[in-house]
């Protein structure tokens, strides 16, 4: 070989040797990168996690919180509210009742034709939308709009016949100081309402007034939220239904407590001994719940921070929002999911029936998450091992939040004594068995539990894996479907004149 041919040797030798290194460095940092990202999904894994001890430490902060809220006013971030409801159907009740919910964009209106012995008869329900411009205009339009469907409704439902329900239940989903069973002054607006002439005025009391102007001899029975509709519901079929939760946009909980407990209410009395309480249950907090910094930064961008910090763990409102800000760190730092994404910024653009569609794929090539990733959050070509990444954190998020909840009910339990634990008196969480276990039921509400399969399964599991292999077989949960509306009828029935039959008292206590 001449000199000439041996440079030339030489010289692609060298630059075989460049590009192999050029490539074997390419492959260890894209390698890297994706341990990195491995590395903070496991970060992500470890700071949500919940493993039952610390379900139990929230168990006994939902306790102790629910105590102090119900002890006085102020005392803890559970408002603990009285609900003037001391007597919940039974199903003795007879007649046809009808019930009005608002609470978002959409309201309902519902019959119910009840036949005594725990049986309905017959039920029909309307959805209709509130016009945008009624959301922000007087009492008067909003109120008017209503009762003027109210009486297309039973026009429809009830053919020409004469009026029959003269009771009407009303779920009112914002925030209520309740007076009596049927009054109370709305404290604020939310959910895009804002009508300001409305704000500490009694709701029912504006109701009221637009019945008798759209001709309505109807009589407002009932004024409930939605957990407790629920709750009402679930003690019509089983009285052993004694707390209700909601778990949807929003959540909440609500359960039958002693009328002596309400130690803020000192002497309140009540025809059957017991109240049931509005926890309000969103607004919990407790140093053992495990925030990660996702959830710091969710709550600090929010229309409301450090307020509602367990709802912005739990509800369908926040959850795929939690997988988006996951998402969008990880973009910024590795490529694994391409150029990064300006969707990835947009809050809530990544809604929880979309993240749960992503964690319920089951094609094998998770053809859905990658449609979703492209649609939705305009991240394209993402390789199967990177959607499978994106079913993890969908995982992770749900978990937690379904554990949380289940946490939150055993702590209902708890606080009553139904956890197979001699409950809490003031303020400790006693330990020791109480030796005797009731039959319990809890009722639960709300999208988030009804379509979301995996988030539903998480949740009962939990709560048994708390509750134990002894006590779980006591406590069952119920699903009451439009419990919210239905349940609020059935309240304007329990306690109307017009039904003779029933002279219920509040079981379970
Ligand atoms: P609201 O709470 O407004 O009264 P719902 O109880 O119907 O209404 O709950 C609706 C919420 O439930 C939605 O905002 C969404 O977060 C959640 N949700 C509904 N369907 C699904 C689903 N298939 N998967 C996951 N979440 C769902
Ligand atoms: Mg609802």
């Amino acid at each position: 070989m001449g000199k000439v041919g041996l440079c030339l040797a030489v010289g692609c030798a060298l630059a075989s040797c460049a590009i192999a290194a050029v490539m074997v460095g390419r492959r260890v940092k894209s390698r890297r990168r994706w341990w990195n990202v491995v590395r903070a999904l496991d970060e992500f894994e470890e700071a949500a996690s919940t493993p039952v001890g610390r379900l139990r430490q929230v168990v006994d902060a939902m306790a102790v919180e629910m105590h102090a809220g119900l002890a006085s006013e102020g005392g803890s971030k559970l408002k603990m509210l009285l609900t003037y409801v001391d007597n919940l159907p039974d199903g003795s009740e007879n007649g046809t009742y009808y019930a009005l919910h608002i609470g978002g964009t959409n309201f309902r209106l519902l019959r119910i034709q009840l036949g005594g012995q725990r049986s309905i008869l017959g039920h029909d329900v309307e959805r209709k939308p509130i016009p945008q411009h009624l959301m922000t205009s007087t009492s008067e339009e909003l109120f008017d709009f209503i009762t003027v469907s109210l009486k297309e409704f039973i026009e429809t439902t009830n053919g020409a016949n004469q009026i029959r329900g003269k009771d009407l239940g009303f779920t009112f989903s914002f925030p209520v100081k309740q007076t009596s069973l049927s009054s109370g002054t709305l404290i604020k607006w939310t959910k895009g309402f804002s009508i300001d002439d409305m704000v500490e005025k009694d709701v029912v009391e504006c109701l009221q007034k637009a019945l008798c102007r759209t001709g309505l001899d109807m009589n407002v029975a009932a004024l409930v939220n939605d957990s407790v509709g629920t709750l009402a519901l679930g003690h019509f079929y089983d009285k052993d239904t004694v707390a209700a939760v909601v778990i949807g946009t929003g959540t909440n909980a609500c359960y039958l407590e002693r009328a002596d407990a309400v130690i803020k209410c000192q002497g309140l009395l009540t025809s059957s001994g017991g109240m049931v309480i509005n926890m309000e249950w969103g607004n919990f907090w407790s140093s053992h719940l495990p925030r990660t910094s996702y959830d710091i930064d969710l709550d600090a961008e929010s229309q409301n921070p450090n307020d509602q910090g367990f709802e912005k763990m739990i509800s369908g409102m926040y959850l795929g929002d939690i997988v988006r800000r996951v998402i969008h760190k990880m973009s910024l730092e590795s490529d694994v999911f391409g150029p990064v994404s300006s969707n990835l910024s947009a809050r809530f653009v990544l809604s929880t029936p979309l993240m749960a569609a992503m964690h319920e794929d089951h094609t094998p090539n998770l053809t859905e998450v990658a449609k979703i990733l492209e649609e939705t959050l305009n991240i394209k070509d993402v390789p199967l091992k990177v959607r499978k990444l994106v079913v993890k954190i969908c995982d992770v998020v749900t978990r937690r939040a379904a554990r949380l909840a289940a946490a939150g009910i055993v702590g209902i339990l708890k606080k009553i004594g139904r956890d197979g634990t001699a409950g809490i008196t003031s303020g400790r969480v006693k330990s020791g068995k109480s030796g005797k276990m009731r039959r319990t039921v809890v009722a639960i509400e709300g999208g988030l539990y009804l379509s979301y399969t995996i988030f539903q399964e998480y949740l009962n599991e939990a709560v048994s894996e708390i509750l134990g292999e002894e006590i779980a077989p006591f406590v069952t949960l119920k699903i009451m479907e439009d419990g919210s509306g239905i349940g609020s009828a059935m309240l304007a029935a329990s306690n109307s004149n017009q039904n003779v039959d029933t002279n219920t008292t509040v079981q379970g206590l």
